[in-house]
């Protein structure tokens, strides 16, 4: 269980590129950082495109006034200068920017957390991958629901064969927050999504499968997907090419079989978030809107309810407790979980400690390159027309 003690030995200085003051994820990075003071500091940020509104923001939220910086570029060669500078950064900025500001933050000797997608294409992972391993540093992605600690639960229980072999794999993530064509009154937020300049090769599968896929992989190490056909649509025309809804149809190198569904057009959905694990003895089911709760349902038996800091719950799962029995955890945990494992990756790898991060779980660059690799692969299937392809 957590108290929000020490994990490393002093918090590190952490700042941020864009989360500024109308930016969607920003707050969810300082909710997952702050969550225990022990791991991050927030000292500097270039937080908005807009320099006096990020400087504004910052010092608000109690930066000093003069580590609010204009643009990445600037923060990083100020912060170089000073010994109490920056050491990791995180980018909560539209994806087309990711790759540059991760690249210059890694020849700047910083630690980086991206957001998700990571980048556009797996070279540029790969890449990055090369260039962060040159430089001694970690790059974590901030796939936040991964976080809920029901995850490493399912990831026990499919381990130890507790439903048998996997067999099918359901996935969900929709929403209908874009049903409609807003026009004009589209915000900021959804007006780079649809812009393939901005966004990258898809809306719905960059923007919200990624996560969905992520999780898959972490509950189950072990599943390579070996090809897979995707169907995407711009029910709303002016989002072509990119996609407001797409299904995936996978098939695994063990014969399990699996399908995903990513919408933004699912009109009155508010609980679209889903992964069910079929295997050939139980399955087990999860929903982002009850995050406290796993159904385990065995055939022939009544359905359990498996729920949230339990003693008879795995202790990889426990270990990320926070708040006990009777009390709601959700996803402000989640996130304080990934970035507490970022610390303790940072910490380790500027240590040398290869022990600690080869057992450490978290969504590190290979989670971002698969997230990317998985876009790349359903968008080429999709542009066959739908057809299978190998998943390279
Ligand atoms: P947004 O448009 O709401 O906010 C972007 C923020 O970045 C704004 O504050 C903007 O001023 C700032 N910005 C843009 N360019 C900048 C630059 N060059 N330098 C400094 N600041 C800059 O976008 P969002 O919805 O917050 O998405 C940002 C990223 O986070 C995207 O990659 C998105 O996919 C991802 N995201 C992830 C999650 C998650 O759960 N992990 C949730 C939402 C968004």
């Amino acid at each position: 269980m957590l108290n929000g003690e020490k994990k490393i030995a002093r918090p590190l200085r952490w700042g941020m590129v864009g989360g500024g003051r109308l930016g969607q994820v920003g707050y969810k990075h300082r909710i997952g950082a702050l969550r225990d003071n022990t791991a991050f500091q927030l000292v500097a940020g270039a937080f908005d495109i807009d320099p006096a509104r990020g400087k504004d923001f910052g010092v608000n939220i109690g930066v000093a006034e003069e580590r609010c910086y204009p643009d990445y570029k600037t923060m990083f060669a100020e912060e170089a200068k000073r010994e109490d500078g920056l050491e990791v950064v995180s980018i909560a900025t539209p994806n087309g920017t990711h790759y540059e500001i991760c690249k210059a933050a890694l020849h700047a000797g910083l630690h980086v957390i991206c957001e998700k997608p990571l980048f556009f294409t797996t070279d540029e992972v790969r890449e990055i991958k090369a260039l962060a391993e040159e430089k001694g540093k970690i790059i974590g992605v901030t796939y936040g629901f991964s976080g809920n600690q029901m995850m490493l639960q399912m990831r026990a229980m499919v381990e130890k064969g507790e439903i048998g072999d996997v067999r099918v794999v359901d996935l969900q993530y929709t929403h209908g927050f874009n049903a409609n064509d807003d026009g004009d009154k589209i915000n900021a937020a959804q007006k780079w999504r649809i812009d393939p300049k901005v966004a990258g090769p898809s809306y719905v599968l960059g923007d919200l499968s990624t996560h969905t896929y992520y999780m898959s992989q972490l509950i189950m190490p072990q599943m390579k997907i070996k090809k897979l056909l995707c169907d995407r649509q711009s029910f709303i025309s002016t989002r072509a090419p990119l996609e407001d809804n797409a299904y995936v149809l996978m098939h695994y190198e063990n014969g399990a079989v699996g399908r995903l569904w990513t919408s933004s057009i699912d009109a009155g959905c508010m609980d679209g978030h889903r992964i069910r694990i079929v295997g050939s003895k139980a399955s087990l089911e999860w929903w982002d809107s009850k995050p406290n709760e796993l159904k385990y349902e065995i055939q022939g038996q009544p359905i359990q309810t498996l729920i949230r800091s339990m003693p008879y719950l795995d202790d990889s799962c426990n270990a990320d407790e926070r708040l006990g029995a009777l009390h709601v955890e959700g996803l402000s945990e989640a996130w304080a979980n990934i970035y507490l494992k970022f610390a303790i990756a940072i910490d380790a790898k500027n240590r040398g400690d290869e022990e600690t991060l080869q057992n450490l779980v978290y969504p590190n660059i290979d989670a971002g390159l698969e997230g990317v690799r998985w876009v790349e692969n359903c968008v080429r299937s999709a542009d066959k027309g739908a057809d299978w392809v190998d998943f390279e």
